[in-house]
């Protein structure tokens, strides 16, 4: 039927035209004006039906990119226009940016500010699935490093990231496509740059030698962040990489699997158990800001101090990891 429209119109919109600039006759030439109009009218009625279905069928399958191609190819094949063409192709790009909605989740763009505003996800009851890739924006893995510091504690302190080993003058790469956010030097992470992805995560390289981009770049996966580095608190080249979803920091080995140098799954699963290290981080800051600090004098014992501080030998050896009964003077210890 399309094919039979195709022809139709084709033909009667070239021939009306023709026949409009050779006859003489005003009341044929107004004939001829008529179809050429109605000719018109009928591409643009067509129009508006596909642009309907379509619009139907993105919001119905938007998972399905495979049915969009198929459409996308049905109607090119049997209506054979530019402006169809052109329409269903600009439908199959929103269809790709319905999957990666993470720039929506962001109520506020700050290129200063290394860290977003951490979202409280106690409150989080569901778990939302995050699409990480797409066909046309997939994974790149930042530094081909081994590991030299996971995600976790580290004595007292909690490792937001994940360290790579690198030489300092290595390219560090970006990891999904996305807009660079921040790019500064900080006391801490020395020149860093933190990128806002189409995925709705945020990626953040740290110690860097130099940087490569600025502030409101649109980057590419694979595309030069700068060179790895040791800047800020470091001690030996390694590249300090975080990734973040609404300020909070996930543990890249969920997402990243850094031996194969590609994603462990292209769907990310999130729920308030993802985050539940930061309960974890809660109580022991608490629990310090109530910390009692004692220095050891001569001829303490670990039950003097015990009955001194209101407190068992049990407790003063189980806060401190004490294995024994010894203790020395001048020691530093906790009794609460
Ligand atoms: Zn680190």
């Amino acid at each position: 039927m399309f094919v039979v429209v195709k022809s139709f119109n084709i033909f009667s919109a070239s021939h009306s035209l023709f026949l409009f600039f050779k006859i003489k006759k005003n009341v044929l030439r107004k004939i001829c004006l008529f179809v050429f109009l109605f000719v018109l009218f009928l591409n643009w009625g067509y129009s508006q039906i596909i642009k309907k279905t379509l619009e139907l069928t993105v919001c119905e399958s938007s998972n399905d990119s495979l049915d969009l191609a198929n459409i996308h190819q049905y109607f090119v094949d049997s209506l054979g226009y530019y402006f169809f063409s052109s329409l269903t192709d600009s439908l199959m790009q929103e269809s790709d940016e319905i999957e990666f909605v993470g720039f929506e989740l962001y109520d506020e763009w700050d290129s200063l500010q290394i860290h977003y505003p951490r979202f409280d996800f106690k409150t989080k009851m569901d778990t939302s699935y995050l699409p990480l890739v797409c066909t046309t924006a997939p994974y790149f893995h930042p530094v081909q490093g081994v590991i030299t510091s996971s995600f976790g504690w580290r004595r007292s302190r909690f490792h937001y990231g994940i360290d790579l080993n690198l030489n300092t003058g290595d390219t560090v790469y970006n990891a999904f496509r996305g807009v660079v956010r921040v790019t500064k030097r900080s006391k801490s992470y020395g020149n860093v740059v933190v990128v806002r992805h189409d995925n709705g995560l945020e990626t953040l390289y740290a110690h860097l030698h130099r940087i490569h981009v600025s502030s409101g770049d649109t980057i590419n996966e694979g595309q030069s962040i700068g060179l790895g580095g040791n800047t800020g608190r470091s001690r030996g080249s390694h590249l300090h990489f975080e990734i973040r979803y609404l300020g909070a920091a996930i543990c890249p080995l969920n997402i990243i699997d850094f031996k194969e140098y590609k994603l462990v799954s292209d769907t990310l699963a999130i729920s308030k158990n993802t985050f539940d290290y930061l309960n974890k981080i809660s109580s022991v800051q608490a629990d310090s800001k109530n910390a009692k600090w004692i220095v050891v004098r001569r001829g303490d014992t670990l039950s003097h101090l015990a009955s001194r501080h209101r407190t068992s030998v049990r407790n003063i050896q189980q806060i401190n990891r004490l294995k024994g009964t010894m203790i020395r003077e001048g020691q530093r210890l906790r009794v609460h």
